[in-house]
């Protein structure tokens, strides 16, 4: 496989929840494709779905419906979601996940070092004590931490240090996906920007690829290639990342992209507000579902799901406005 080719095909992914008697809808038809190298950013409002949709994608959740299909480094696919205990063992360590909160996803008990090693341990537990702890130390080294503190506790670490063992624990089975997810969101601002260099440099040396799961757009639009938008469990927006934040379509994107800071101040910015709370997915709105917060709703968005269309290359909107501008012959230029 080749730098650029398609390592991950998403297709269809719907997650449900019943919870007492009640079918919770987190993620609904999710589709999108990722190349190889590349970092793809999911954004969107606390509960929209994305932290579901990334642990649909390594497996941490069953999806209810849906294929994630992985291009080996072989070259051969496989459906990730299908693949039996057997197979699996083979492949989980290639799609590893960075965990939100650094305080909570780390076990106390356990020295830095072990819990780096475990991961190794779990899947490799022929490999030789020497050559184990080589790699503990390679990978530890790397994400910058000093490796004569590896036999302390988490509670030693700062936030940001402890979001760098999360990423050595992540690291340490040399994978070829990584799902992040809120990896900065726990950390003050200047960590942020060293963890997110780090990600950013590691990606470089090691040719990950990174699916990256922020609320933070100015983030999102740093690191990454394309940004998909969610809206109570839907993918309502997706383009490469310049496009998106140039020209986006749905009034969704609109709204969240106008309340990002622009560091001019003869910039005006018309910030547009979002009335009301995220529905109840238990019970979401007929029709689109982000009518009820839409400031160019029309009675068809009451009762028609909008199609998920591609109105340029590579650009996907679900609204009934970008379908009709589609069909108009639109162009970034209107
Ligand atoms: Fe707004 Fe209608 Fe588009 Fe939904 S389909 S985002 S309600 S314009």
């Amino acid at each position: 496989m080749r730098k650029g080719d398609q390592i991950l095909d998403v297709r269809g992914i719907h997650m449900r929840f019943n919870t007492k008697g009640l079918c919770v809808r987190a993620v609904t038809d999710v589709s999108f494709t990722v190349r190889e190298g590349e970092t793809i950013g999911i954004v969107g409002e606390s509960g929209c779905g994305k932290t579901t949709l990334g642990r649909c994608i390594v497996r941490a959740y069953e999806p209810s419906e849906g294929q994630v299909l992985y291009t080996t480094a072989e070259g051969e696919t496989i459906d990730f979601l299908k693949i039996d205990k057997k197979v699996m063992k083979r492949y989980r360590k290639d799609i590893q996940m960075i965990f939100q909160d650094p305080y909570s996803s780390l076990d106390p008990r356990m020295t830095v070092y072990d819990i780096i090693k475990e991961p190794l341990q779990a899947n490799f537990p022929k490999m030789p004590k020497r050559e184990m702890e080589a790699r503990v130390m390679d990978i530890a080294a790397r994400v910058g931490l000093n490796t004569s503190y590896l036999k302390r506790y988490p509670h030693a670490f700062s936030g940001g240090q402890r979001q760098r063992i999360g990423i050595a624990r992540a690291l340490v089975l040399s994978p070829r996906v990584i799902v992040c997810d809120e990896p900065v969101s726990a950390l003050d601002v200047s960590i942020q920007a060293q963890v997110i260099n780090l990600l950013h440099d590691l990606q470089q040396e090691l040719g990950l690829t990174y699916l990256f799961i922020s609320h933070d757009l100015s983030v999102v639009e740093y690191i990454s290639d394309k940004v998909g938008v969610m809206y109570l469990g839907r993918l309502v927006e997706y383009a490469p990342t310049r496009e998106l934040f140039s020209h986006p379509m749905h009034p969704y994107t609109e709204s969240l992209l106008s309340a990002v800071p622009v560091a001019d101040p003869t910039v005006k910015q018309e910030r547009i507000s979002l009335t009301g709370e995220i529905p109840n997915p238990a019970n979401p709105p007929s029709g689109c579902h982000f009518h009820t917060r839409c400031r160019y709703c029309t009675g068809c968005c009451r009762e028609q799901t909008p199609p998920y269309v591609e109105v340029a290359p590579d650009h996907f909107v679900a609204c009934h406005r970008a379908e009709e501008l589609k069909l108009r012959g639109f162009t970034y230029d209107e």
